[in-house]
């Protein structure tokens, strides 16, 4: 072995030692934390706001941020809230939370269940609730920053925060990004963040190095036609006919255009033309979700929308200025891929709090998450999102012997293990900030 590799071996051996000599530090702190977060989750999870509503949010992330002696700059793009916390010189690490619920009646009965209802913005009363968890992730990202201020002596560098709004319609990361979060605040060396997941017990993470989120993309399709008496098809071109050879043949792009190994989703989730039974209309209009890890993939997806669109309506004789109008939405979610060596040493560390045997291996996703945006922009900051087991074991283990599964994210009976998912969620967090800050 050479001199300069027992020289590295010796100085890693020295790190590691004293991160684990921390990491009864860490347990102490978070679980004190915890009860402080488990207070604040139950009020946010009884307040909760819809996306781009997040004001009274945003104001208590704000004064959750002052109070522990951060720098606070509020409507930084819209609802999110932007704190910088400076501890000598060392890494920037940013940690994001999203702030935003659902338009969803809660049926969990919690005794701190939602009861609230709002306008959306139609101007309709619908009934809120956190049935994506994001009151979780404000709690354990107060307890976490809560954690490390205490243990301020642990570590050196700045953190960088943002509480994001509207997370669900995919609007926040963007509007803090052209805000300018990467040019006028400290330019973060690693963005951090989690996602509860009820298929995980609480007390476990999930890790995935690589892709985790899919990209989405929405499409809409209006296919003309000419519309007419419903008993003379003869004498008009009827729409929903090729609207319907459209859907139809759109499912082969994925079964025939795309390698097998290639994880895209192309979805029709809504089509609408025509009033009454006795007549054909003028058009017929199709919205599409498609999801994807990769440009290539994507690329190749709409090519095969237009493609298979145009060809449909020329079959069914309409007129080449008639053709159908295929339109890809510009607000876009990246997918969100993992940086590999950013993850390999989030394993590191939360091995040494909560144990190797609780990082579990997940597959990834084809829902979105705007994280990823933070990854897209000329920085190439180094992202890692974490899922965050959040349902009680026996619980989980009931339901298994019954081949049964928790309820999932964005149903009205989403029922985290609140304490536990909390305290991990803190724990594990710590441990990444204070190991990445222990590294310079
Ligand atoms: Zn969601
Ligand atoms: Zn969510």
């Amino acid at each position: 072995m050479k001199y300069k590799t027992v020289l590295i071996l010796f100085a890693m051996a020295i790190q590691i030692s004293s991160f684990s000599q921390i990491v009864n530090k860490i347990h102490t702190e978070s679980k004190q934390q915890s009860a402080y977060a488990l207070e604040l989750c139950k009020y946010l999870h009884q307040n909760p706001e819809l996306s781009l509503q997040e004001t009274e949010t945003a104001k208590r992330m704000a004064r959750e941020l002052k109070d522990l002696g951060f720098e606070v700059t509020e409507n930084f793009g819209g609802n999110n809230v932007v704190g910088i916390y400076k501890n000598g010189e060392g890494p920037v690490i940013m940690l994001r939370t999203d702030m935003d619920a659902l338009p969803i009646e809660e049926k969990t009965g919690l005794d701190f269940a939602s009861t609230k209802k709002v306008k959306d913005e139609d101007g309709n009363e619908v009934a809120v609730m956190h049935a994506c968890g994001h009151d979780i992730h404000m709690s354990v990202w107060v307890g976490t920053l809560r954690t490390l201020v205490a243990l301020r002596e642990e570590w050196k560098g700045t953190l960088l925060v943002i509480a994001q709004q509207a997370e669900e319609i995919s609007g926040g990361a963007g509007l803090a990004i052209e805000e300018g979060l990467f040019t006028k605040f400290p330019k973060p060396d690693y963005a951090l963040a989690y996602h509860i997941n009820p298929e995980l017990e609480a007390g476990k993470i999930g890790l995935v190095s690589g892709p985790v989120f899919a990209g989405v993309k929405t499409a809409e399709i209006t296919v003309y036609g000419e519309g007419g008496h419903g008993a003379y098809p003869e004498k008009c071109i009827d729409p929903i006919v090729i609207a319907s050879r459209i859907v139809l043949d759109l499912q082969t792009i994925v079964s025939r255009e795309i390698s097998p190994l290639e994880p895209v989703v192309v979805t029709v989730g809504s089509i609408h033309g025509g009033t009454r039974p006795n007549i054909i209309p003028d058009e017929v209009k199709l919205e599409l979700t498609l999801r994807y890890y990769s440009d290539e993939a994507i690329n190749k997806v709409i090519e095969g929308i237009k493609r298979i669109s145009i060809s449909a309506a020329s079959m069914a004789g309409v007129p080449d200025n008639k053709l159908p109008k295929i339109y890809i939405h510009e607000v876009e979610t990246p997918p969100v891929l993992n940086n590999h060596k950013l993850s390999e040493n989030i394993v590191k560390y939360a091995g040494e709090v909560i144990g190797n045997e609780s990082i579990l291996h997940v597959t990834p996703a084809m829902v979105g998450e705007d994280f990823g945006k933070y990854s897209k922009t000329d920085e190439k900051i180094p992202i890692c999102l974490i899922w965050l087991g959040s349902s009680n074991a026996d619980l989980l283990k009931e339901l298994q012997n019954k081949g049964e599964k928790p309820a999932p994210l964005h149903s009205p009976f989403l029922n985290p293990d609140y304490p536990k998912t909390i305290e991990t969620g803190i724990s594990v967090m710590t441990a990444n900030v204070i190991g990445l800050m222990m590294r310079k």
